[in-house]
């Protein structure tokens, strides 16, 4: 049975510039993006967040600049997408202010979602746009992502900021209905897959290398996407975007491919914290933290007694008490402010470091216990 798109509360829509930008005109598919922009305000309407990835800018860009047919030299793509962009963002602004709803441009890097400090920092913009009700739209900020840092697709970019913000649905438009055992238009026996529950060997060979000129992505990468998507708790479904009201035919039971996870974005996450980070230091609790993290509290400063080590905010540290280790966590504060304000309470914060941190040392979001999350034992001492 494929999920129903009612059950998901947090929803990325990953649109590519194929279905955004006429190729022959150079220009937005109106009609196409104010129909999305209805499905979009449905969901926001029942309470989801909703977050859009939207390809085109150098799509755009390069037709503004009469830029000629076929491949761009890096400096022409960024040339192209610094005027594409622009216009990128006040379309989709102005198709859901249509609804009464806010748009936010995030443009982000690859070391935005790779680097720890600066994604936490793109994470935490996020959720906040999120709970001021807003949608963010994202693209990569390809004017200054040169070819080493560059995803150069939406698809795994979207992936990616789909379980950083821990998305549980990640629904990339296409202009094909999902994924085949072929390429149907070539193999006449090629059938389509409803369901994909696991991503295995077999699976990535179906997904074969084509790229259009105007958009990245093929479904090597919209494979590649699933599998970031799936092992950090999100599901996927590839559905085609080409129809009007994309979202709701996939809604309605039409045609698509789910990629299914797993996991939930709240246990990947706690199974990437208890296992793939290596830890910068310790925080030594006392029993009443102790306790109170058994009962699913954050840590707070007041709870700690000693800092060792020399981290910096974002790192993992081990939490332990005078026994045993109790767990791991992202902590809030680099070494030096966090040995500050050990012992006090959260609302001395400010007093002491001259500027509002966070009320938890880890937040409980950011904490993976030992009893609760299998910590391989080569990690755990
Ligand atoms: N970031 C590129 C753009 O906005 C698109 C990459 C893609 O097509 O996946 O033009």
């Amino acid at each position: 049975m494929s999920p129903e798109i009612g059950q998901f509360r947090r929803i990325v829509l990953k649109v590519g510039s194929a279905l955004l930008v006429d190729r022959a005109r150079g220009r937005l598919n109106h009609a196409w993006l104010a129909a999305l922009a209805e499905d979009i305000a449905d969901l926001h309407a029942r309470g989801a967040d909703v977050l859009v990835v939207s390809s085109g800018a150098i799509a755009m860009g390069r037709t503004v600049l009469g830029l000629p047919a076929g491949p761009l030299k890096l400096e022409e793509s960024q040339a192209a997408a610094a005027v594409g962009q622009i216009a990128l963002a006040r379309t989709w602004s102005e198709v859901l202010a249509h609804h009464g709803i806010t748009a936010g441009q995030i443009l982000v890097t690859l070391s935005d979602t790779e680097e720890r400090r600066r994604y936490l920092n793109a994470r935490a913009t996020t959720l906040k746009l999120l709970e001021m009700r807003a949608v963010p739209v994202i693209n990569e900020n390809d004017t200054v992502a040169t070819s080493e840092i560059r995803y150069g697709d939406n698809d795994r970019l979207a992936a990616r900021v789909a379980t950083m913000i821990g998305a549980d649905l990640l629904v990339l438009f296409s202009d094909i209905d999902g994924l085949y055992t072929a390429p149907p238009a070539s193999d006449p026996n090629a059938e389509h897959l409803p369901i994909v529950e696991r991503i295995t060997p077999a699976i990535e060979a179906m997904a074969g290398g084509a790229a259009s000129e105007i958009s990245r992505g093929g479904m090597r990468t919209k494979v590649e996407a699933a599998k970031i998507a799936t092992s950090g708790g999100t599901h996927m479904v590839i559905a085609d975007g080409r129809t009007k009201n994309p979202l709701k035919r996939v809604a309605e039971g039409g045609r698509c491919t789910w990629f299914l996870t797993p996991s939930n974005p709240a246990t990947a996450r706690k199974t990437w914290i208890a296992g793939a980070l290596e830890p910068r230091g310790t925080l030594y609790v006392d029993e009443g933290a102790a306790r109170a993290l058994q009962s699913g509290a954050s840590l707070l400063p007041v709870g700690v007694r000693r800092v060792e080590g020399s981290f910096a905010r974002g790192d993992a540290v081990t939490i332990r008490d005078d026994q045993r280790i109790l767990g791991r966590g992202l902590v809030a504060y680099d070494a030096d402010d966090a040995a500050r304000i050990i012992g006090r309470p959260s609302r001395e914060i400010e007093a002491i470091l001259g500027y509002p941190g966070r009320t938890e040392m880890v937040h409980r979001d950011d904490l993976a216990l030992t009893d609760r999350t299998v910590i391989p034992a080569s990690l755990s001492a």
